[in-house]
Order: structure tokens, then sequence, then C-alpha cells
């Protein structure tokens, strides 16, 4: 049906008359009147389970309230959204929650973000009702990503749609009836031992503190106040998109001046930029792929940049690891790096080196700390040090806990003057910026591709076919009369798709992009909560911002890296690359 014959809906919200096509949800009617009912469970566009009843309101001639996430409107209806009745039962409703709920506010990760204290104060509920009837819920606090309090979960089901829904993993779902129901892993198992990629996106829509990152920033101060350590700091191209959001300011800040100064005033003694090695990806995926291409590797290749996305594909699709790039992350390549060819350019001791990340990502923490992370210390190993094992990035912080840290530091952000990162580890140019959306890294690539293959300019550098949010985007590139098909996905369920085609056999892609989380790592599980399409879209536009504002667009441009590889490296896909910024994978049981 076309949107103009589409059957409209006339009702009255408040008194005042609307319509709105038919099947509109009372909840989004009310929005379009500019009442925002509040709820607990909804998610835009994953779920609506109408558990927390919440967002009740008042439909003239029913006899009970009604739950407006899941009714859809009908002709006529005369609704009301708040009258001492609506009070009443929302306020109850939060003063049942909290009968078992900690109220620990005051040492909750999430005070000041969370929506249940949020709304206690909204619904004036300012005493304790209610008796605890269950008992305290179980923590899991054993793995590097994702920490589990289940007695601050109001069993809202957000997480376990979201890690279906968005995510195909189903690492969590509920458990047990009655006042035992609970959010678990299978058989009550700890997250580390499930199926969990470590994504995070069940900590951006947690409207409480029951999933949250495990928290690092109190080692990364005493590092830092630790005078015998150097302590330098990277950060992820999506961070400057997001760190002001997170601090206060208006979603789609973009404050990457601010943010260099912030670092420096926390006491970092470098401050660079993992665009540097997003850059040095392209240099070293971009090789690999031509390589492949030209002596019949596996195709299609896909990238490796996205640590959930490769957990993703080592637990449930083993058989097709031969397809993933053996390049590191950015993270990872820039912690070999600057523990290796920077510590000795410098001096420095690099067992008294401590290499901090500020990362949009959750994932990014266990990737840190996979056994395999320690490239630069058997780098070392092999000139004649007998240093006990380091890893090779010691601490990687997600969005959130920078602005902690930050907050903890009592630094004006708004008012800092804006400074620059660090030479040389610090220079990029706006290839790198745009690895924080999705398809910014085949977008990247494809810019330094074309020139190397054809020996000209991309005639346009911007390519729009694998920019947005639709989930799956795909383009056929003319590479010097070659075609060549490339595939851009982000969520694991759209991976799911792309993947399934692969193993079938019917996939005519040469090189792919995916993404764990929705939109890239702009929508990360480490990025300020509460996300929407409208805030991850404001995001998105201020990295592309930053790309158009550059005066180097294409990541083989950067004088750095070509430096690097004239001092250190040598080539791309040389002797020292193999063994600094490539890594191998494996499948993974759970
Ligand atoms: S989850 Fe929310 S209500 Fe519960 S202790 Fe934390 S801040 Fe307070
Ligand atoms: S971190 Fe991701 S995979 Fe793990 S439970 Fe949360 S949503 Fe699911
Ligand atoms: S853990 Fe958080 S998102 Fe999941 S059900 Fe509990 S409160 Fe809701």
């Amino acid at each position: 049906m076309s949107k103009q014959s589409q059957a409209t809906v006339t009702l009255t919200i408040n008194e005042k008359p609307i319509t709105v096509p038919e099947g509109t949800t009372i909840l989004h009617a009310c929005q379009q009147v500019g009442i925002q009912v509040p709820t607990l469970c909804h998610l835009e566009g994953v779920c609506s389970n109408a558990s927390c009843g919440i967002c009740a309101v008042e439909v003239k001639g029913a006899k009970n309230l009604i739950r407006s996430c899941v009714q859809a409107v009908s002709p006529n209806m005369d609704i009301t959204t708040s009258n001492a009745r609506i009070i009443r039962a929302r306020r109850t409703i939060i003063e049942l929650l909290l009968a078992n709920h900690p109220n620990d506010c005051l040492s909750c990760v999430r005070s000041g973000t969370c929506e249940l204290q949020a709304l206690a104060e909204q619904m004036g509920v300012l005493s304790k009702k209610f008796p605890r009837t269950k008992k305290p819920g179980k923590q899991d606090f054993a793995g590097w990503g994702i920490m589990r309090d289940n007695d601050k979960c109001i069993l809202c089901g957000r997480c376990v749609s979201v890690c279906r829904e968005v995510q195909s993993v189903s690492a969590i779902d509920f458990a047990g009836r009655g006042i035992r129901t609970r959010i678990t892993p299978f058989l009550d198992q700890p997250l580390s031992e499930s199926s969990c990629v470590n994504c995070g996106q069940c900590t951006v829509v947690c409207p409480t503190g029951a999933l949250t990152e495990r928290d690092e920033t109190d080692q990364v101060f005493d590092a830092i106040y630790n005078k015998e350590l150097t302590v330098i700091v990277q950060t992820a191209p999506a961070i400057r998109a997001s760190i002001g959001e997170a601090l206060g300011m208006p979603a789609g800040s973009l404050v990457t001046g601010q943010m260099a100064a912030a670092l420096r005033r926390l006491g970092f003694d470098s401050v660079f930029d993992t665009q540097f090695t997003a850059d040095l990806t392209i240099m070293e995926e971009g090789s690999e792929l031509l390589q492949r291409l030209k002596n019949g590797g596996t195709l299609p290749m896909m990238t490796s940049c996205s640590p959930g996305w490769i957990s993703f594909i080592e637990t449930f699709y083993p058989k097709l690891l031969p397809h993933l790039s053996t390049c590191k992350s950015p993270q990872q390549m820039f912690g070999s790096l600057a523990k290796s060819y920077w510590a000795e350019k410098t001096g420095i001791d690099p067992s008294k080196l401590v290499v901090v990340s500020i990362m949009p990502c959750t994932a990014k923490k266990f990737e840190a700390k996979r056994p395999e992370m320690r490239d630069a210390w058997e780098w070392w190993k092999k000139k004649g040090r007998k240093d006990a094992p380091f890893f090779d990035v010691d601490f990687a912080l997600t969005t959130r806990e920078l602005a902690r840290m930050i907050r903890r530091a009592g630094i004006d952000f708004a008012h800092l003057p804006e400074e620059q990162f660090d030479d040389p580890l610090g220079r990029s140019t706006g290839a790198a910026v745009i690895f924080g959306a999705t398809g910014g890294v085949m977008e990247a690539a494809v810019r330094t591709a074309y020139e190397l293959v054809t020996g000209s300019a991309l005639p346009n550098l911007e390519l729009k076919a694998v920019r947005g949010f639709d989930g799956i985007r795909s383009a056929t590139l003319d590479v010097g009369g070659t075609p060549l098909k490339v595939g851009v996905a982000h969520t694991l369920k759209n991976a799911r798709v792309l993947l399934d085609e692969i193993a079938s056999g019917k996939s005519d892609y040469a090189f792919v992009e995916i993404m764990t989380c929705p939109g890239g790592c702009l929508g990360g599980g480490g990025q300020p909560v509460n996300p929407t399409w409208e805030k991850r879209e404001e995001r998105r536009q201020a990295i592309y911002t930053e790309d158009r504002g550059l005066p180097l667009r294409k990541s083989h441009q950067n004088p750095a890296v070509q430096d690097l590889y004239k001092e250190f490296l040598g080539e791309p896909l040389g002797h020292e690359s193999h063994h600094l910024l490539h890594t191998k994978y494996s499948a993974r049981r759970v």
C-alpha cells in the first residue's frame, strides 16, 4: 500500500485530536503530540514485551489501565496519559521494583544515567515502601568485558532481546519462574563461559546497573600516578564523536582537540591516536586483499578489526575462519608497535610502558587479554630481553570510563583548548576516522586499493553506496577494468546472513566488512547508554565531517605510516609486519 493511501485513525490524547496511521501504538501516537510516556522495557525497533507496565495510560471506557507500548490505537479512542490514578500505578510499580533492589545508587556505576533512578525521582518515590521478597540476585564479575549484577536487574528483557534480535547470539535468557525468575546464560554459567561475544550491546540498553563494562579506571589512575611507569594512550576514531555526549554535550559533538587536551590533563605521558594504526591496517589489509586476488587466495576476504565479530565467527562459523583477514585490529597493532618500535626508538623500557586504549567497545577489553596478544614481548625476547610476559595493550577503557575519569579529575571539558595528538603515532588521515562508522573500513580500503592498482586517483573519494544504516550494503567497483564486488554489514544478525551465503557457496563478494555493533563503532557497546538511531546518526555525521575537513584523506598518504615502513617495517606483509601486525584465529568452544 502506498503512503498516500495508508489508512489512518483519528483519536484524542489529553483532549487533543490527532490522526495517525492505522497500527500505530498508543506510545508512538503520544510521542507525536509531544508526550513521552515513560517505559523501562520498551526498546525502539527491538522489543515491546510490555513487561514493566510503566507505560500504562487510561483509555476511556476500559476498566483497566492499558500498556501503551503494545496497544494499537483505534478510532475515537480517548486517551489520558497522566492523572492521579496513572501516577499512583506507575509509582507502585517503581516501589515494587525497589523492594527487591539494593538501592546502592551512591556506589553504582549507572548513578546519573540509570533509568530506574530517574523514574523513581520523576514519580516522587521518596522512601522504600515494601519489604524485600526475593533473595539477592547473583553477581558475575568473572569476564574481562562484561559484569552482571542480577540484584539490580528489573527483568525488563531488553538485554535478552538485543542479544537475540540484534546480535543473533542468544547468550542470555530468562530462567526460573515467579520470584526465582532471573536473567542468566545457559545453566547459570558465568557469562565468560557462554557464547557471549562481549559486544556490550546489552550494557547500552540495560536501564539499570545490572549489566556494565568491567571498570578499570582505578588501575589506570594508579598507573598514571606511578612515577616509574610511562603511560601512553590511544583513542579510537569513534570516541571523538561520542565523548562530548558522554559528558553532557549534544549527540554528535565533535571534540577531537578537547579530547587530546583532557587526556594530557589526566596525566598520560603521550597522547596518540588509534587512527594511525587504522591507516596502517589499510596498508596491510589492502595488500593482503590484492595478494589473495592475485594468488587465488580465499575469497571473499573479511575484515578483522571488530573483536566481537571475531569471537562470533570463531564460535558460530569456525569453518569460515580462512576468510578473515589476518590483520590484527588497529588497537592491537598500536599496542605491539608502541611496545616494540616506539619503545626502542624512544629508549623506554617496554616492561615499564603501559598502553591504555580508549575504545567504543567492551569486546576490546576481551581482545586485549587474548593470550596471543603479547607480540611485542615476543619481539623483545628474540632480542635477548628476559622480561616477565606483558600484554601489548594493558587496559582498554570504554568511552563511558573515560568520561568517568574526566569527571573524577574535575576537568572542565567543555572549556578546554583544542590540542593536537603527539607524533608520530598520533598522525592520521580522513580514511582512518571513517573507521568509526559502518562501511568506513571498506571505503578507506577502496580509496587506497584503487590507487595502488590503477596508479590513478579514485574519481570520487566518497563511496556513498556503502554508507548509511541499511543492514547490508554492497557495491561493484571498476578497479582498472576488473569488477570488484564489496559488501558491508553491521550487527551480527546481518553478518550471519552474509556468512550463510558464503557457507552455501553462493557469495560473489571479493571483500566484506563486518562491524559488530549497530552503526559500527559509533554505536559500540562502550558508548554512551540509551542509544537511538537519531543519536547514532549525529555521531555518524560528526565522523564524516572530520574526514572532509582533513588535508589528507587516503591512508597511504599518511607520512608517519610511510616513515614507519621506511624505518622499521620495510613493506606491507613483510617480516616485521607478519610478527607484529598479523594474527591467527581458532575455533572457540563454549
Ligand atoms: S541500578 Fe539504578 S537504582 Fe539501582 S543502584 Fe544503580 S543507580 Fe541506583
Ligand atoms: S555482550 Fe553481546 S553477546 Fe554478550 S550477552 Fe550482551 S548482547 Fe549478548
Ligand atoms: S539485566 Fe538489565 S536489560 Fe537485562 S533484564 Fe535485567 S534490567 Fe533488563
